[in-house]
């Protein structure tokens, strides 16, 4: 490939040349030049190929820092007129700062807007404005910024109140607007003027530059090489792994390399991806269009020579130039818009801006980039220009929106997107409706695109492709566009306004009449539809439009006249579209009951029906509206109400409804799902309110203007139901229907929902205009009505109510008058409960509750009655008044039609059974007349006012029917029925009728006889209630009594039942206090009342020691524990753990080289094990494992699915709680120990010992060369007497017991140390060790800072869990070799007592004590058991125990002792002897370390207060630490003072572990031993290097590690992480920004970029993470989505509650709601708690068992 090196200038020459360069003389000469134009494009022509694009890799500092100099330069110079620092600075002074912010948003920075002020929901502010707003003590929303768009700070039309922020507050002598212009002098506006036009020029020329091998006229540089890139553009159709994959075929790089020219494609837009000849780039060019071109679209590449790529480099930097030279004067800046917006030759729409708006679809994505923000720090931070732009951009607007249909790159890119940024402002939006006609264009423009359209021309969206739906999606920003203009209505009309709102009201008009009757369905009969059509299109174009239609509601009610002239045009276009209403369908005549009416033959099962009628939905709210803003009244003689003819109204909307009632009876099945989903959301709350709730509105309208026996016979008839209630003897239903069962029950079914619905069209009355009401009250019923189903989340109630455009629901202002607010706990969130008084309001049939909505409700409403002992009847609520337009809807309640239908229900429920009625019908029947009566009562209450009693509900029912024969009133058949047994359920609900008819007709009695009066109403009901409720009281007090007497009876049982069980009883209570007192006696040291843990001394189980009885989980056998029995087995987890390490810094340990033997004190890396104390016998767990293989294996081969659990890694599930075990520990008995009275004292033992290491280190040597054949440096050494170097002991423990002892030392191994298990490997039992000390450790921090006392506090499976491993640990040396376990001892005691023959040994600062106390214990009985003299474990465990405390105070007070003298004190007495002990120890230690040296690292001390101090502080964990070790070991039960916190805690500490208080005694009682130990300890290498090196040393007490501080407010980390960028990417923003809760790491997470390799697989950045920082258990704040992650290895995962919350109590996982968040600190507590306690992988493992995707998450690549 020699044919890619290109010759090109040494750096040097260009260097030198450059050198020469003056841009003060170039300025100069330009300055002299008659055509400046030509001159600086002769400039750039030399230079800019000079500087740009000469190699295969950019160098874009270098090429920066050149055009600044050669570049840039002269063109400050020219514009200045002087040095271009001092001339800037002087238009930097003359400045207006802009009053607007105008921070453009970076990808993920958090905005703020005020939901009380913003006029829009668009208006945001940056953080810091914010910060500085009054808005900050409102109700806000913060979102995170999808990037682009800028903060609205200063811009008064965005805000209602407090446009300004502190910073950006104007100051009140500048408040009028100058022209910025007047401060700079004519010939600098000229020469700005100059270079701004060239340049400007220059960059529109480049960046829309469409050939690949030329230059535009004057830029051609003479000498131009056969240098060329093949550029790669970005698309939105190819995936990442697509472009990955063709270029790592086309241009041979690695994947890394592929990746990353992905990711610069993906940000930039564009990449070269070769450079070279011609040939070679046209090479790589064919293989990737090639590779490409089976997709849909090749991607696009291009050869493009290295000349327009310059060129096109340096137009890029020119743009960033020019918004950088104009932030300092507003002055350029006002110049700049000048020659941007100056038209040019070709006439309109010509000009720079224009152009570039014009080709911004052809532009690759950084250079849209950089011009759209160059157009958003000039064009709409200057007032005027702003309006100037806008107006070309709505000219070009048809334009623009065309390209954007063929543009593949998302919105955010496209300039159509500063649509936002324009129109929102409500004056420059009102003057582009005025000026531009923009409404119609934007609507027009819309129409166009969704052109395809019936014959009738409907839109149509069956046979849709994906093009279409593409351009489907696409065409939906137009509404956005028609939306922001839409948003701030006008609160003053001009004429212009009102004739161009028209017009676009005439457009939409338009766009309505093609959605009109669109998707009609036709019921399928027979055979199931073969296809379910295409529905979702039609619906989310319904959906997108609701608001628009709500907002032209709103426009048209803010302007009379505007209001009768739209519905003057909705009318004519219904009329048009319905002109065909009746179209071949038969004219009939109805009659019932004497009433007569015309109307058709129309059958909505048998035709088509649509769901969609916009144009009905829009003339109903507008004759609402005409009615709520008085104009029907007011102008009744300009509105066309004559010609409005009711049937035609109510004929379509009737329709669908009887559809909804159709479906519901199962009349559709065979329509398929589209029809269900259809129904579903014309009632669900996205679209209800422009289409069930206008429909309902339509037919009150209708209904408002007809006879009301007409209406419900028309009704009648369109349910399909006419006939049933119209034959003579309809009474008689049951004898003609025998037929058919389904024809029944649909009957019935559409009976029930035809009653509904009259009941809806009396009863709703809560639209403002058809009711009297206010818009506060509609909400308040909303809310009443769904927290009469349960108490509800805020976020549920948000759901359940529509929201308005401004994504506002209302809800706040009123929620607290209808409910009491209740605070979350840890878990759960706050509930918002109705209040008691607000359940009046209630409704039954309330028209937004579903069928299961509705009897929840019911259900809950009946049961909070019978809790307050109340009558279960649920009557209907008093309603609000409709308003005089509606108010003759009242007159259907007693219309004859109703009452014959009434009446025929109530006579068929008379039978029992038949199935020929239903109770839903019986109870709608009985909730009509109720509201009959309530309306009646109501109308009597009001009668007083304008005495109107023609409503006579009572009179109606208490008629005998009409129909020939005798048939009983309605009130007789009531009557009748409330005696009916099989009606028992609504006797409640008739009696509550009958007795509101006799309250009604005593107060039509009185008002007749005596002048009304309101309260003659009110007290006759207040008798009746005085009545209910003594009656009620009654009722209640017997319950009790017959409550008591069974309570009585209850505790006699009980009592009785103790009596007889006596025994038993006592029995149980005597074994409670049995343990320490009994066992006592047993003692050989009985008269030691004290209890002691270790030693010679210390407590021992009985003689006739207590049999351990346990329970087999799995056979529930029971078994003693025994070492020669069967192995009972608890089941672990293993896991490495970093939860208490001091130091996150330290690199993860080789596995294969790493000598865990000494346990560092930073504890870094640990191995933590649990338990959930579920006990098994080894032979049982055994089969249930290798079942759960077996299960495993089948699974696996059917499907690949993952688990919750790991079986290849011996992971399983807890057979009875399903806990993720990994291994199992045995469950041994304690050890049996006797101990003759003659011990050694410290130092003979001491003595004994050294020779006995002496004699087995020599013996080791010796085996070791006899082995390795090398005889030289043996010596001989004869054992003391009584030590068998040659003795095996005889194991104790039956093979079972031996198996798992194996299985669970090989299992903590592999964990640990995370290699392949290997049982022989001499590091098993050195890892059990560390395990059973790190768990203690890590216990005996949690009950310190959970502030519990040592003992006792513990929940039973940890207490266990702690025993068995203990014991465990004890035993392990059993199945390892006794030769490798002694050596590990001979190491472990050269620790402490210095042996020249062994090496290695690390010093004791950097020795973990606890950690060597523990191994040194557990070790020594290899030694011990060789042992012939009757030494005993006790002994030797206490003189360890001795040792190494006084080798930790010693390592305390080398490190622990702060450097800052603080006050020091004398004590008296007791404290003053160990004061002064602890002083003498230290000055000794001084003495070791060499005066000279040590002054540095150990000052001086005075006194011993201070030093007491420390040493007590920093000695108490471990000390706690040995009594936990030693408790579970020797099994002594610990004293009482250690059961409480307090005082008393050290002394009884020292009590227990048999140590003086004073510990320094260990060191006095036996200086002559100590001493020289003392000195070989500190004359260790090692000391003085740590001491040296002080930072690196661990200070004691260890701190306990928390998670890190999270700030208050949630933004703050939304602020962080917004800028944080990518650590890999070079300034990427990082998509996932992820932060490390451990460690406060912010991470870039769940992208390519940051993918690392681990083990030979790619992970994500946070799996690496945990690697390092949490031995793979990870806990993470993903801050984009408020999330919590936790990570357990590679593939295991769940997400988990952040603990922030809102003012609700809820949190907002993924930040949908923007309520502005707060950290709630008991959540992070227990987050923290899950973590210290090492239950986070527990935790995921019950999560993924309760959520199964869980499982399938990629967790590995987060
Ligand atoms: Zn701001
Ligand atoms: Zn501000
Ligand atoms: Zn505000
Ligand atoms: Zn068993
Ligand atoms: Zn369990
Ligand atoms: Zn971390
Ligand atoms: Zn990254």
């Amino acid at each position: 490939m020699a044919a890619v090196e290109t010759v090109r200038e040494s750096p040097s020459a260009l260097c030198s040349d450059f050198l020469n360069f003056s841009a003060k003389d170039t300025a100069a000469n330009w300055l002299q030049v008659s055509n400046l134009p030509q001159e600086v494009y002769r400039h750039l022509a030399c230079y800019v190929p000079k500087i740009y694009c000469l190699g295969p890799n950019l160098n874009p500092q270098n090429e920066d820092l050149l055009a600044q100099l050669l570049l840039q330069s002269p063109l400050e110079w020219y514009l200045c007129g002087e040095e271009p620092s001092m001339g800037l600075a002087k238009l930097e002074q003359g400045n207006q700062p802009s009053q607007l912010c105008g921070h453009v948003f970076k990808v993920g920075e958090p905005t703020y807007s005020c939901r009380e002020c913003a006029a829009d929901p668009t208006c945001v502010l940056c953080m810091q404005c914010f910060l500085g707003s009054v808005h900050k003590e409102h109700r806000y929303r913060m979102t995170t910024s999808g990037g682009g768009g800028f903060c609205d700070c200063g811009d008064t039309e965005a805000w209602k109140k407090g446009p300004y922020c502190q910073k950006h507050e104007p100051n009140i002598s500048d408040t009028f607007q100058k022209d910025p212009l007047a401060n700079i002098s004519a010939e600098m506006i000229a020469r700005t003027y100059n270079v701004f036009s060239i340049i400007l020029k220059y960059a529109v020329d480049m960046l829309t530059w469409d050939k690949d091998d030329e230059l535009p006229e004057g830029l051609e540089s003479p000498a131009r090489g056969d240098m060329y890139y093949c550029m790669l553009f970005n698309d939105e159709v190819h995936t990442y792994e697509q472009v990955i994959y063709t270029l790592q075929k086309a241009v041979n790089c690695t994947q890394k390399e592929a990746v990353s020219f992905a990711t610069t494609v993906d940000r930039d837009g564009r990449k070269s991806v070769r450079f070279g000849d011609f040939q070679f780039c046209e090479q790589a060019k064919s293989v990737i269009v090639r590779n490409t071109s089976r997709q849909t679209k090749p991607l696009r590449v291009e050869v493009m020579h290295s000349s327009v790529v310059a060129h096109q480099c340096f137009a890029l930097r020119a743009l960033t130039w020019l918004g950088q030279i104009i932030r300092s004067s507003d002055a350029l800046r006002r110049i700049l818009c000048q020659v941007g917006l100056q038209q040019g030759l070709e006439g309109e729409n010509s000009s720079l801006v224009d152009t570039l708006m014009l080709c911004d679809s052809k532009m690759w994505k950084g250079a849209r980039n950089v011009y759209h923000q160059l157009f958003m720090s000039s064009l709409l931070m200057d007032p005027k220009y702003k309006k100037l732009f806008a107006i070309q951009f709505a000219k070009n607007y048809r334009c623009l929106q065309t390209d954007f249909m063929e543009d593949d790159h998302e919105r955010v890119v496209s300039v159509t997107s500063l649509s936002v940024q324009l129109f929102t402002t409500p004056t420059v939006a009102r003057m582009l409706i005025t000026e531009e006609n923009l409404m119609t264009t934007i609507i027009r423009t819309f129409v166009d695109h969704l052109r395809h359209q019936d014959l009738q021309g409907r839109f149509q969206f069956e046979r849709y492709t994906a093009q279409q739906a593409f351009k489907f999606r696409r065409v939906q920003s137009l509404i956005g566009d028609l939306k922001y203009v839409l948003i701030s209505r006008p609160t003053e009309w001009s004429d212009k306004l009102r004739e161009k709102f028209l017009e676009g009201f005439d457009a939409f008009l338009e766009l309505l009449k093609c959605m009109q009757g669109m998707d009609p369905v036709v019921r399928q009969v027979g055979q199931h539809i073969e296809m379910e059509p295409e529905w979702e299109a039609a619906f989310t174009l319904q959906m997108k439009l609701t608001h628009i239609i709500s907002m032209m509601q709103e426009w048209c009610a803010s302007d009379k006249r505007v209001l009768i002239e739209a519905y003057k045009k909705c009318l004519s276009a219904l009329t048009h579209c319905h002109s065909g209403f009746t179209d071949g369908e038969q004219p009939i005549i109805l009659s019932m009951c004497g009433h007569f009416v015309d109307t058709i033959r129309y059958c909505v099962s048998q035709e088509k029906v649509s769901i969609h009628l916009p144009l009905s939905r829009l003339l109903a709210s507008l004759h609402a509206l005409l009615s709520k803003t008085e104009v029907a009244y007011q102008f009744p003689e300009q509105l066309p109400l004559s010609e409005l003819s009711p049937p035609m109204l109510i004929e379509h909307p009737l329709r669908c409804l009887v559809l909804c009632a159709q479906v519901h009876a199962g009349m559709w099945r065979r329509n398929g799902f589209s029809l269900v989903n259809q129904i579903y959301y014309y009632h669900n709350v996205k679209c209800r309110v422009e289409m069930f709730d206008k429909d309902l509105i339509m037919l009150q309208v209708g209904a408002s203007m007809m006879d009301p026996n007409h209406f419900l016979m028309i009704l009648m008839s369109r349910f399909e139901l006419y006939h049933i209630f119209s034959a003579p003897d309809y009474r008689k239903r049951s004898s003609r229907e025998n037929a058919n069962k389904d024809v029944v029950q649909q009957n019935n079914t559409l009976i029930e929902e035809m009653l509904h619905l009259v009941i809806m069209v009396v009863g709703e009355r809560y639209t403002a205009g058809v009711g009297q009401v206010e818009s506060s009250d509609e909400i308040k019923r909303e809310i009443v009505h769904q927290l009469c189903i349960r108490p509800m989340a805020h976020s549920e109630l948000v759901k359940a109510l529509p929201e308005n455009e401004n994504k506002e629901t209302g809800m706040e202002r009123v929620i607290d008058s209808v409910a009491l607010f209740k605070k979350p706990g840890v878990t759960g969130r706050g509930l918002y409960k109705l209040r008691p008084e607000c359940a009046k309001m209630f409704n039954l049939y309330f028209h937004h509750y579903s069928r299961a909505d509705q009897s929840k409700a019911e259900e809950a409403q009946r049961k909070i009655k019978r809790q307050n002992g109340e009558d279960s009847v649920l009557p209907p609520p008093v309603l609000p008044r409709f308003c005089p337009l509606f108010a003759s809807l009242v007159n259907i309640l007693q219309c004859d039609v109703l009452l014959a239908i009434l009446g025929a229900v109530l006579q068929w429920s008379m039978e029992p059974s038949g199935g020929h009625w239903s109770e839903s019908m019986l109870q709608r029947v009985l909730h009509l007349i109720g509201m009959g009566l309530v309306e009646e009562q109501q109308h009597l209450i009001s009668s007083s006012e304008d005495h109107d009693t023609s409503f006579n509900f009572t009179l109606k029912i208490s008629r005998p029917g009409e129909s020939p024969g005798n048939t009983p009133s309605i009130l007789a058949l009531l009557e009748t029925l409330q005696n009916a047994p099989h009606l028992e359920v609504y006797k409640d609900m008739i009696r509550w009728i009958l007795k509101m008819v006799a309250s009604i007709k005593t107060t039509r009695e009185c008002t007749a006889s005596a002048p009304p009066t309101d309260s003659s109403g009110h007290s006759q009901e207040e008798t009746v209630r005085d009545k209910d409720k003594a009656e009620r009281k009654r009722k209640a007090e017997m319950a009790r009594l017959r409550r008591e007497k069974i309570m009585a009876q209850m505790s006699e049982m009980q009592r009785h039942f103790i009596n007889e069980n006596k025994e038993l009883f006592q029995q149980s209570l005597e074994e409670l206090d049995v343990s320490p007192s009994s066992s006592l006696e047993h003692s050989p040291s009985s008269c030691d009342s004290a209890l002691v843990c270790v030693g010679p001394r210390r407590w021992r189980a009985g003689g006739s020691e207590r049999r351990q009885m346990v329970t087999c989980i799995l056979c529930q056998e029971e078994q003693e524990i025994r070492a020669d029995g069967k192995a009972m087995v608890l089941a672990a987890f293993v896991q490495r753990s970093t939860v208490m390490s001091k130091n996150r810094k330290r690199p993860p340990h080789n596995p294969d080289k790493y000598d865990p033997l000494f346990m560092h004190p930073d504890l870094s890396f640990g191995t933590h094990t649990g338990s959930c104390g579920h006990i098994m016998h080894s032979h049982c767990w055994q089969r249930y494992f290798e079942a759960v293989q077996a299960k495993e294996q089948r699974r696996q081969q059917r499907l690949r699915v993952h688990t919750s659990y790991d079986v290849e890694n011996g992971e399983f599930l807890c057979p009875l709680c399903e806990c993720l075990s990994n291994t199992v520990i045995p469950l041994l008995p304690l050890t049996k120990t006797t101990c003759s009275s003659d011990q050694p004292d410290l130092s003979q033992w001491l003595n004994i010992t050294s020779l006995q290491m002496k004699a087995l280190h020599s013996a080791h040597k010796k085996n070791n060369c006899a082995e390795g054949a090398d005889t030289g440096s043996a010596e001989d050494c004869s054992p003391p007497h009584g030590f068998k170097l040659d003795y095996t002991p005889k194991n104790p423990y039956s093979s079972t017991v031996k198996e798992m002892l194996t299985t669970f030392g090989t299992a903590t191994y592999k964990v640990g140390l995370k290699v392949h298990p290997n049982e022989q490997d001499p590091r098993v039992p050195i890892m059990c060790w560390g395990s059973c000390g790190y768990t203690i450790q890590s216990i005996e921090r949690l009950l310190v800072d959970e502030e519990k006392p040592l003992f006792g506090s513990l929940p039973c499976r940890q207490d266990d869990c702690l025993s068995s491993l203990t014991r465990f640990s004890s035993a392990c040396w059993t199945v390892s070799s006794h030769t490798t376990v002694q050596s590990h001892f001979i190491r472990l005691f050269a620790a402490l007592v210095p042996d020249s023959r062994v090496d290695n040994i690390p010093c004791i600062l950097d020795i973990d004590m606890f950690h060597l106390l523990l191994s040194l214990v557990l070790s020594h009985p290899a030694v011990l058991c060789l042992d012939s003299s009757g030494m005993s474990a006790d002994t030797a465990q206490l003189h360890f125990l001795h040792l190494v405390t006084v080798a930790h105070l010693v390592q305390i007070l080398l490190t622990s002792i702060p450097e800052e003298v603080r006050m020091e004190q004398e004590s008296a007495g007791a404290e003053r002897e160990e004061e002064e002990s602890v002083c003498m120890l230290y000055n000794t230690l001084r003495t070791h370390l060499g005066r000279g040296l040590c002054f540095s690292w150990l000052r001086e001390v005075s006194s011993g207060w201070h030093l007491w101090r420390c040493v007590k502080a920093g000695i108490l964990p471990y000390l706690r630490a040995a009594a936990l070790f030693f408790h579970y070991l020797n099994g002594a039960p610990a004293p009482p003072e250690l059961h409480a916190l307090g005082a008393g805690e050290w002394e009884a500490l020292c009590g227990y572990l048999c140590l003086p208080s004073n510990l320094v005694q260990l060191y006095n009682n036996n200086q002559e031993l100590m001493e020289p130990l003392l000195q070989r300890w500190c004359s260790h290498p090692g000391v003085l290097q740590g001491l040296q090196t002080r930072a690196a040393l661990i200070g004691f007490p260890r701190e306990s590690n928390y998670l890190i501080e999270l700030p208050e407010d949630y933004s703050a980390l939304i602020n962080q992480a917004s800028s944080f960028t990518c650590p890999k990417s070079g300034g990427d923003k990082s998509r996932a920004p992820t932060l490390c809760l451990v460690c406060g790491a912010m991470l870039c997470s769940q992208s390519y970029c940051c993918q690392s390799e681990l083990e030979g697989e790619d992970v994500g950045a946070c799996t690496a993470h945990t690697f390092a920082c949490g031995a793979g258990v990870g806990i993470f704040l993903r801050v984009r989505e408020s999330q919590v992650l936790f990570l357990a290895g590679k593939t295991k995962g769940c997400f988990y509650a952040p603990p922030y919350l809102d003012d609700y109590g809820e949190t907002d996982q993924g930040l949908r709601r923007g309520n502005p968040l707060h950290l709630c600190q008991e959540r992070y507590r227990k987050i923290q708690k899950l973590w210290r306690q090492h239950s986070i992988t527990e935790e995921i493992g019950h999560a993924q068992e309760a959520n199964q995707t869980l499982v399938g998450i990629d967790w590995q690549h987060l």
